[in-house]
């Protein structure tokens, strides 16, 4: 039997174990490794904070996922990857051998050697850490807290206006301020995007980069240094180190370089999809969407890489469609130059999310 080995359970891989459950019943033996059993669909977060929904509903349970397609689940994390023996090393020392790999490990924080960032931000990413420190915010820290969010791409504007809208909704006021080093959205979003905050009382810095954070903690940029009760860090991905350290080949940036069909170019017995991917001859934003598309050809390109037939090409959308939720149930969309926005935006997403996540239960 063929051990395919599922390392990181994000979107691609919880897909992977939906779609070929009785495909690795019969001709593969497959380990997924995840460091949590539950995965947490991006998509749905900033309505975690906004208090739209509980977080199980946000949830996909990989443990019975796993155990309905007969893979074994390691929890834990890969530290090292060691494609020439077919190999890799878990953080708890043991080594697992695989015959095909495929890599769905997401992306870290991209801390952009910021003095202090790691240690006095709260990073959005992994997200599980994340809410459970959101919460504790909430239950715990002062009634009217002062909040920073570090970064404003789609992920930190979407945050910031979820977690002032939940500060507004408990009445007991409180402050969210956004620092961006530049603007990142096309112009035709950019002016929805700062009504969106205005209306909700966000406070946006632009041209703001933070140059360094200090205990408190405080925010240290052109503007001065400011104490906060809790600073998030919501800045743009980057690679994880192993990434490069494997010796499988990636691009300038660390991410593992992939032909069409997903299989690395150094290394065919290996896949990647998500984050972690980086496709040849495209620039694809990191985002759930891709993600989720990958794992339906992924899904299909591990059953037939298998079988030894032709693999299938992943063909990304020209411009993908796009939804920002702005905290209250309220969205902006966009695809391409057209945008539009309204309440009837939100319901979209929502539908569209809670579609994907209901496949799973
Ligand atoms: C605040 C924020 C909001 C966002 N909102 C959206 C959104 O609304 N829509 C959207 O499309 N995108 C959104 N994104 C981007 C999105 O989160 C990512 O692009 C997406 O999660 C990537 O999915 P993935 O399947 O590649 O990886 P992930 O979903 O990140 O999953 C990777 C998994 O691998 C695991 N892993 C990591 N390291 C190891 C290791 N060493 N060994 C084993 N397992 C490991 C992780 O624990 C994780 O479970 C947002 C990002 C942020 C930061």
């Amino acid at each position: 039997m063929t051990r395919l080995v599922l390392l990181g359970g994000g979107h691609a891989h919880a897909l992977v174990l939906l779609k070929l459950r009785k495909f690795i019943a019969k001709h593969l033996e497959v380990t997924l490794v995840t460091p949590s059993p539950l995965h947490t669909y991006s998509g749905m977060v900033p309505g975690i904070v906004a208090g739209h929904y509980a977080s199980a509903v946000a949830q996909i349970d990989l443990a019975r996922l796993a155990q309905g397609a007969s893979a074994e689940l390691i929890q834990g994390r890969a530290v090292q990857i060691d494609p020439a023996a077919k190999r890799m090393v878990l953080a708890n020392g043991a080594t697992l051998a695989y015959d095909v790999l495929s890599l769905n490990l997401g992306s870290l924080p991209e801390y952009g050697g910021v003095a202090g960032a790691l240690e006095q931000a709260i990073a959005a990413k992994p997200f599980e850490g994340f809410l459970a420190l959101w919460r504790d915010l909430l239950e715990n820290g002062p009634r009217a807290p002062r909040i920073a969010v570090v970064g404003a791409g789609a992920g930190g504007v979407e945050l910031a206006m979820a977690m002032q809208y939940a500060l507004a909704s408990r009445g007991s006021g409180g402050l969210v301020v956004i620092y961006a080093d530049k603007n990142v959205f096309t112009l035709k979003v950019a002016p929805r995007i700062a009504a969106a905050l205005q209306r909700l009382g966000v406070e946006l810095r632009p041209a703001m980069p933070v140059s360094a954070l200090e205990p408190g903690p405080t925010v240290v940029s052109p503007a001065g240094s400011e104490r906060f009760d809790a600073v998030f860090w919501a800045t743009g991905a980057a690679p994880l180190p192993m990434l490069r350290e494997s010796g499988l080949m990636t691009d300038a940036r660390g991410y593992v370089r992939v032909n069409a069909n997903l299989q690395s170019v150094s290394h065919p017995d290996v896949f990647a999809a998500g984050d972690t991917a980086s496709p040849a001859g495209a620039t694809l934003p990191k985002s759930g969407v891709h993600a989720v598309r990958q794992g339906a050809v992924l899904a299909d390109n591990l059953q037939r890489v298998v079988r030894g037939t032709a693999l299938l090409d992943y063909v990304a959308q020209k411009a993908s469609l796009s939804l920002i939720s702005c905290g209250e149930k309220y969205a902006i969309a966009s695809r391409g130059d057209w945008s539009a926005e309204g309440a009837w935006a939100w319901w979209w997403k929502d539908w569209l999310d809670q579609r994907w996540i209901r496949q799973f239960r």
